[in-house]
């Protein structure tokens, strides 16, 4: 025999009563000797109508509007689902409990007063209508009878959370049980009744508990809790988008993730299934073949290290401290029980080694009271300045992940911390229970979905993993990598489970924001109609106050402004990717900063793309020196511009013609004195430099101009251009002095003995930068290691395509941590 136990929303519209009399109709064909009992909530939303309801009376205010409407909604169900002739005797039924409900709202608008025990009345009647509904409703295809549950479930008067005569209560249950054997029960859920008759509640959610009792006092073979997801997933659906449902839990992992708020089964209900070794099963009423849920004794092993992880928004936490108390015996048993007796109910507690204090967290409309008793009780204490007055903290939430596998996994506290840290989230306090099966934290509320994304991420690795971008800069490189992105994102996704949604996008005009993610098909069209004109401080700021999860901020512009904010992005966990120079070729100690920023936050600083575009230059050194290789020597060609003028300024070639073929060809900048002038190579190799290990400034890189200085003076890009034809000569001559010995003109940077330059060389064949094509960049490595022959990487060092892939790489290796 099993129990059915449907919830608010499965009984909440015509709708859902059909399918859930489909999902019974199937039950009965199939153990027709063997009938059911169901338990029923009160349709969805009604309980919260009501408790608002009391409490709008208790303050004088009109509740008529809010009465006639819950019963036009439960008139309207019984009008859709039932045949006019039988409706009658059931609109009669559900008027008389109308009619109940008005009077006693009315009563305690005259009074002013709601005390627990009405207000427990008030409630239950939304369990009583829903189910005395559709006990009349099912009764056109079963036999069925109402069972008001408050005449068998006997409680205390501990109205709001009512404890249960279990002896007593199982007794008549089996007794109504038999007396009706021949129909379906048809129960209320949530409600019981004190020794006096008056009429109890067993705590918000707890129809499931009601379900358990009835299971545990027939002996039933299966507990179904049916709602409206696929089963105990392992985070809440509304917050993490990516939670699955799990097969199966023990009774302690159900326990444990709804005592921390997986609000699909209400944790009271795993004690009497667990005395009785009774499987609990969460199915989907609407989606009734999903195999569900089963809370159970033994489960298979699994190989995650957690089940699931789930919290409980909006709590305050309690510091109470002082030295000459805590710490000594019987300090803590006394507050715990002060509080007990005051029906504070603690959610959770942790205790400072040091002793000095105790932190607990309540709800928060148990702050105060609970303040006030402390106080209260322990003022001679306070008096004597042994204790301190107690300090509240609101706006906090608790996170924790569940599974019974952590007592033999090592490590899970380190990969929570981690996730967190990542993510900038800051943790309060920290609780284990000494079963190990719970690890839980503090945080603030504001950081609640980010953390639990985060987490859910980490742990759950074959998910896949998403990246929240920041993009800055929509020129050749920005449109490049949007377009990488978003030919590459399925393949990412299967292969790499990493998923990159750009979360913002900002050029110099305009800023648009979707922390689901901007579609990359036509992110042209959403810049260009986004309400919010660029702003690079709001645009910043907005992606701080976003706070989500693996957040990345990209910098695919070459200006010096968003460099300065580099600092305060590192510093609010965001990790940074960027092909922009600027900021690493700065000042000496702005350099330092970006990196300590990132190792003291936890994040990453890559910039790959700063020397030799998507070359694997600043990985290469760095593994280096991380494997404790020293280098020696560079020499390195970092000008694709330079390197291009060198590979075509040959045998008739003038030097004018040549730096105009390279502008035509885009190879330059738009004043192509920039690119000669050396300052763009000067920057990448003082970058490297310091990746070697060198606190260089600027002026320590010596420059050899290539440029005689007429040219480097000339008034405008025209007048430059003039004065390459006056100096012809100059560079003819150069020209004809390295083909004559047979070698070739190379502008090359160096890095030896600390001292960095760039100098203008004729080299030979024996010279490994003879042979260098098109616009490539080399750079050869001399280290302890890499001495008789050096290591050398080579290939294009410019452009869109290869720069963007670069930025692209480093994106998804801070997705790789
Ligand atoms: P019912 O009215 O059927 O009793 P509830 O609203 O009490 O349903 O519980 C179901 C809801 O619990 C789901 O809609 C879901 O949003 C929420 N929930 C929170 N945590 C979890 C979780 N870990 N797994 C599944 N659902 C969860
Ligand atoms: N109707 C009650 C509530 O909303 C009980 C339940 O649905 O389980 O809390
Ligand atoms: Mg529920």
């Amino acid at each position: 025999m099993k129990i059915l136990k449907f919830g608010g929303t499965s009984v909440g519209s015509a709708q859902s009563i059909k399918t859930l009399l489909n999902i019974l109709k199937d039950e009965v064909k199939q153990s027709a000797a063997d009938k059911p009992v169901v338990v029923l909530s009160a349709m969805s939303g009604v309980t919260n109508l009501l408790i608002a309801m009391a409490e709008e009376a208790a303050k004088g205010n009109d509740f008529a509007a809010q009465l006639a409407e819950l019963e036009k909604r439960h008139f309207d169900t019984v009008k859709t689902l039932l045949e006019i002739r039988d409706q009658n005797p059931a609109l009669t039924r559900l008027k008389i409990n109308f009619n109940h409900l008005e009077e006693l709202l009315q009563g305690i608008l005259t009074l002013r007063e709601l005390t627990q025990k009405t207000r427990d009345l008030v409630i239950s009647y939304g369990e009583r209508c829903s189910t005395l509904m559709i006990s009349k409703i099912a009764a056109q295809y079963f036999p069925s009878v109402f069972v008001d549950a408050s005449e068998v479930i006997k409680t205390d008067s501990t109205f709001g959370q009512a404890k249960v005569n279990t002896e007593l209560t199982e007794q008549l249950i089996c007794g109504l049980y038999h007396e009706n054997k021949d129909q379906i029960l048809f129960v209320t859920g949530f409600i019981g009744s004190n020794d006096s008759g008056q009429i109890t509640t067993l705590g918000r959610g707890g129809s499931d508990y009601t379900a358990a009792i009835f299971g545990a006092a027939l002996n039933a073979s299966e507990i179904q809790i049916w709602t409206d997801v696929n089963g105990m997933m392992t985070a809440d659906p509304r917050m993490v988008k990516k939670a699955f449902s799990l097969s199966e839990l023990t009774y302690t992992e159900a326990m444990e993730l709804s005592y921390f708020g997986a609000k699909v089964i209400y944790p009271p209900t795993m004690i009497p299934a667990f005395l009785k070794k009774i499987p609990i099963v969460i199915k989907n009423t609407f989606e009734p073949e999903f195999v569900g849920t089963v809370i159970q004794h033994d489960c298979k092993p699994s190989n995650l290290a957690i089940k699931g992880i789930s919290s409980i928004n909006n709590i305050s936490i309690l510091n109470v401290e002082g030295s000459g108390m805590v710490g000594k015996s019987g300090f803590s048993g006394r507050l715990f029980s002060l509080l007990a007796r005051e029906q504070i109910n603690v959610i959770l507690i942790t205790q400072s080694s040091s002793e000095h204090s105790i932190t607990f967290a309540v709800q928060p409309g148990d702050t105060e009271r609970a303040r006030q008793v402390i106080e209260h009780e322990f003022e001679l204490e306070l008096l004597a300045k042994k204790l301190e007055h107690v300090e509240i903290e609101k706006d906090l939430a608790i996170l924790a992940v569940v599974g019974e596998n952590m007592k033999e996994t090592p490590g899970v506290s380190g990969k929570l911390f981690h996730s967190l840290g990542r993510n900038g989230v800051n943790v309060r306090a920290i609780a284990q229970g000494s079963s190990e099966y719970n690890i839980s934290v503090i945080i603030s509320s504001t950081d609640l979905a980010k953390a639990l994304n985060a987490v859910h991420d980490a742990f759950f690795v074959q998910l896949t993993k998403t990246l929240h971008a920041f993009c800055l800069g929509t020129g050749n490189i920005g449109k490049t990598l949007f377009r990488q992105l978003n030919g590459h994102a399925a393949f990412l996704q299967e292969n790499n489970g990493i998923q990159v949604k750009i979360a913002g996008i900002s050029n110099t005009r305009k800023m648009a924001f979707n922390a689901d993610g901007i579609s990359l098909d036509n992110w042209e069209e959403t810049l260009d109609q986004a309400p919010d004109q660029a702003d690079l401080p709001a645009f910043i700021a907005k992606m701080k106050s976003m706070n989500l999860p693996n957040c990345v901020f990209i910098d695919n512009t070459a200006s010096p402004v968003p460099t300065a904010f580099y600092e305060q992005v590192l510093k609010s966990t965001i990790s940074i990717v960027t092909c922009n120079k600027i900021g690493n070729s700065g000042p000496y100690q702005q350099y330092k900063t970006f990196r300590d920023s990132a190792r003291q936050h936890g994040v990453d600083f890559f910039y790959e793309t700063n020397v030799g575009a998507g070359l694997p230059i600043i990985r290469t050194l760095k593994d280096l020196m991380n494997s404790g290789d020293r280098v020696q020597k560079i020499e390195a060609i970092l000008s694709g511009t330079i390197s291009f003028l060198f590979n075509n300024f040959k045998g008739d070639a003038n030097f004018h013609d040549t730096v105009k073929l390279a502008q035509e060809k885009g190879y330059t900048e738009p004043d192509p004195r920039d690119d000669l002038r050396g300052t763009d190579f000067m920057r990448k190799m003082l970058i490297l430099a310091r990746d070697a290990g060198y606190a260089l400034e600027t002026s320590d890189v010596s420059i050899e101009s290539m440029l005689p200085q007429a040219c480097l003076d000339a008034a405008s890009v025209d007048d430059f251009y003039k004065s390459l034809i006056a100096e012809d000569a100059h560079f003819a001559n150069l020209k004809n002095k390295a083909e004559s010995e047979g070698k070739v003109l190379r502008y090359i940077g160096k890095l030896e003995n600390g001292k960095a330059s760039i100098t203008l060389e004729m080299v030979d064949e024996s010279h490994p930068f003879y042979m260098l094509s098109g616009s490539d960049n080399i750079i050869s490595f001399t280290t302890d290691r890499y001495k008789e022959r050096p290591l050398v990487i080579k290939g294009p060092g410019a452009g869109a395509e290869v720069t963007a892939a670069g930025v692209f790489a480093d994106l998804i290796n801070v997705g790789a941590n």
